[in-house]
């Protein structure tokens, strides 16, 4: 390993911290970028440095965006007054891909897990349940009520809970709001993210209140 000069040794370290990427990996990936050419590995490099510079999180939702407002919060065709709760920004793709959501999403940020110290206050619950209060754009601009909240979470351990907490607490402060949580029918235990929209468009049509 330290054989190579410092640099490359930089490189295959920063590689191997990507998921699913392990040193073997990093090394072959770091050996590739050395052999390409000057223009593709500056590219990159500054395709990197341009995503951190210029995304951040929608200040409504938290999906990720080059504008204060995503494009989704920011259309005015869209139902403002439903909510599709995700975990991850990930999980607005394959939503969008089925072609049959015109609500908006609040994106969580993660799923509640104890054991691993995500707690309540780590994710974005307290926004939604503010946002859910104070009408669909949390500004009480003319976007109207919040009639329902699909809770869109992952069928696995920690998405179930997250959905569970969510639905409790809206209860109590906004019991005028629907809560609905996707039918069964996603593969126990897997990501939304990896859903396809056949899969996941039954499971939105078929989605029960909670
Ligand atoms: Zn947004």
């Amino acid at each position: 390993m330290s054989s190579y000069a410092p640099p490359v040794q930089r490189l295959v370290t920063e590689l191997s911290k990507l998921p699913g990427v392990g040193s073997r990996t990093a090394q072959r990936l770091a050996f590739h970028i050395l052999r390409a050419s000057d223009e593709d590995a500056t590219a990159l490099a500054g395709a990197i440095t341009d995503v951190k510079q210029t995304i951040g999180l929608c200040e409504v939702c938290f999906n990720l965006t080059d504008e204060p407002r995503c494009r989704i919060c920011s259309d005015t065709r869209r139902d403002h007054g439903l909510i599709c709760v995700v975990e991850e920004a990930s999980d607005v793709i394959p939503m969008e891909r089925m072609h049959e959501y015109d609500g908006v999403y609040h994106v969580l940020g993660g799923a509640l897990s104890p054991i691993d110290g995500v707690d309540p206050e780590d994710l974005k619950i307290a926004e939604l349940l503010a946002r859910v209060g104070n009408g669909a754009d949390g500004d009480g601009a003319d976007a109207g009520p919040v009639r329902e909240v699909v809770l869109a979470t992952n069928p696995t351990t920690t998405g179930e809970a997250t959905a569970l907490h969510i639905a409790q607490e809206l209860r109590e402060r906004s019991p005028q709001v629907i809560v609905s949580r996707l039918a069964s029918g996603l593969p126990m235990g897997s990501d939304l993210e990896y859903a396809d929209e056949v899969t996941l468009g039954k499971a939105f049509a078929g989605r029960r209140a909670l």
